[in-house]
């Protein structure tokens, strides 16, 4: 975990990668944002460049005792690496949590912006990035796999390049809690998942995600100075 030398003041933004060792673009694009400066300036960040080591030197989604981490935010956290991170986030606010992933069936880029009071207002923004990159991206209908089963559906919106849960009934029927819900209950206003898709090259797959990161941040900056 790194965290930048703050502003006073400077609202506080949590990126992290690689909560699925078998996903690794992650990792890689956030070093290589941070090392090439593409962290907007007018906030201060938490970084979790690779939230699962065990996984991630094995090549596997779930960590060395074969738990997904990402279903392991409950309770206070049942791995050690959810643990960690709900006890360092303990007294933390963020104004966002960005969370980078990969998906082994998309073609396209598609993100995950659960609801906050019936809005999502970041991630059309980032879809209109990636377009703007020329970057594939994903459509999403019922057809596509996202992990809900069918009596589930009712509990997210889809769109193109954009999955809109509802949080709440989210974590009323799911039972292993996933980081970004966890996070918008406790210590984030707003919490973005990214997928990039790992049918594309490995430059395609940071690019992607280098892109969504900084039209995210900057789509946050225009949303604070608005309201
Ligand atoms: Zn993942």
């Amino acid at each position: 975990m790194a965290e930048t030398a703050a502003r006073a003041g400077a609202p506080l933004v949590a990126l992290s990668a690689g909560v699925h060792g078998d996903e690794p673009a992650g990792p890689w694009a956030l070093l290589s944002i941070a090392r090439d400066g593409l962290l907007d300036p007018r906030f201060a960040y938490r970084m979790w460049c690779c939230t699962n080591p065990s996984g991630y030197a094995s090549g596997t989604r779930e960590n060395a005792e074969g738990d997904d981490i990402n279903r392991s935010f409950n309770s206070g956290g049942t791995t050690p690496e959810a643990r960690a991170i709900v006890t360092s986030n303990r007294d933390r606010h963020f104004v966002l949590a960005l969370d980078l992933h990969e998906d082994f069936e998309a073609e396209g880029f598609y993100c995950y912006e659960p609801l906050v009071g019936g809005a999502a207002l970041l991630g059309a923004g980032i879809v209109r990035a990636l377009d703007e990159s020329g970057f594939p991206i994903q459509e999403l209908g019922d057809e596509f796999e996202l992990g809900y089963p069918p009596e589930a559906h009712h509990l997210r919106r889809l769109e193109r390049g954009r999955v809109l849960p509802d949080p709440a009934g989210e974590r009323a029927f799911f039972k292993g809690t996933p980081y970004s819900l966890y996070l918008m209950r406790r210590a984030a206003e707003r919490a973005i998942t990214l997928e990039t898709p790992r049918t594309r090259t490995w430059d395609d797959r940071i690019a992607m995600h280098r892109t969504a990161v900084v039209a995210a941040l900057g789509g946050l900056a225009e949303l604070r100075a608005a309201g």
